[in-house]
């Protein structure tokens, strides 16, 4: 049997590689599990410009490659397969994956980060990046002047609004039901800004981009009076919830309600010595490409120290 590898990393976001850079330099020869989404969230968004030292701007796709290749020259591993089972039980911890393959390892980072949910509508994954977008802080700077629709009534969609609210000339914002679920605070600064209309009890049944490809209408319906009708439109934002990619994990780690696995304070430690956790996977606050970069340096730090400590 060939030696257990030191770190496995689970997911390649701005978290996974950046954890895979940080471990490589450690010389723990890290395998990254790239995931079902290789590059991950970055690489279903458009121009990314608030990424530090890219000050024309760099596209996500591009970025996330630029991540993979600074993780692979000092010696890691990239494998594009899913990770499907694990054994968090007993160490050398075990990883099975979609290749068939079983990986044991002595420290375990997880990055597997978090998916946007959408609403489902066939158009709506067709125009991701071409008028739908569930990051305001992402994208919402393409949008000067424009009319754009912010679906939810949660603080995400009060916050993505307010903020849409400095570049769209007009923000509508759909709610499905006759209340916010957002907290109080969020709700009055979203309903009381001057460039927010609020649509109660209102649905999107259809996303359309007649010009060129770009989202240019939508189909609304009052699911009170089911009154069907069509509106113009330059932009659909979704905010109505993020799944953190934690199902794997069930039972192992504690997690809060929506999944989010919970880390020691101010670490990436868990309740499993020798599992670390970064990235959206654990963070529902920030979610941002920085932070999850961030903690990925963190885990990819404790991990080696950890390592250092049980040698
Ligand atoms: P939430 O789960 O709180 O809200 C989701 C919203 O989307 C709800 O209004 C829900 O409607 C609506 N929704 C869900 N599915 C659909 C659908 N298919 N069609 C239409 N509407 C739908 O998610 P958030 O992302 O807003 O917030 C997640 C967590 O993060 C919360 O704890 C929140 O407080 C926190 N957060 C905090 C912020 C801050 O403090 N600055 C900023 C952003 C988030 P319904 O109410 O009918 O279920």
């Amino acid at each position: 049997m060939s030696q257990p590898l030191k770190t496995i990393i689970l997911g390649s976001g701005p978290a996974g590689y950046t954890a895979a850079i940080y471990a490589a330099r450690a010389n723990l020869e890290p395998v990254v599990l790239a995931g079902n989404q290789p590059g991950g969230q970055l690489t279903i968004t458009s121009d990314v410009e608030n990424y530090p030292g890219f000050p024309e701007g760099v596209m996500g796709p591009e970025m996330m490659e630029m991540f993979q290749k600074q993780a692979e020259r000092f010696g890691t591993t990239v494998f594009f397969e899913m990770a499907e089972k694990v054994d968090l039980s007993s160490r050398p911890f075990k990883v099975w994956s979609s290749a068939d393959k079983t990986y044991e390892a002595e420290t375990v980072i997880v990055a597997t980060g978090a998916s946007a949910l959408y609403l489902g509508l066939e158009n709506e994954k067709k125009l991701q990046g071409r008028g739908v977008s569930a990051c305001a802080t992402c994208d919402g700077f393409f949008f000067r002047n424009k009319k754009v629709y912010v679906v939810g009534g949660g603080d995400s969609a009060c916050e993505e609004a307010t903020f849409l609210t400095k570049f769209a000339s007009e923000v509508h914002l759909l709610v499905r039901r006759d209340e916010l679920r957002a907290s109080k605070i969020m709700a009055e600064r979203a309903m009381e800004h001057e460039k927010i209309t609020v649509h109660w009890n209102t649905e999107v049944v259809d996303v359309h981009d007649v010009e060129a490809g770009k989202v240019n209408g939508l189909t609304l319906k009052n699911n009170q009076n089911g009154e069907v009708y069509k509106v113009d439109a330059d932009g659909l934002f979704l905010a109505i919830g993020h799944k953190p990619n934690t199902d794997l994990f069930k039972g192992m780690l504690p997690m809060d309600e929506v999944g989010y696995i919970q880390t020691h304070p101010g670490k990436t430690a868990t309740d499993i010595p020798g599992v670390f956790v970064c990235g959206d996977a654990q963070d529902s606050y920030y979610r941002q490409a920085i932070t999850a970069a961030g903690t990925g340096c963190m885990a990819a730090i404790e991990a080696e120290r950890w390592l250092e400590s049980h040698e």
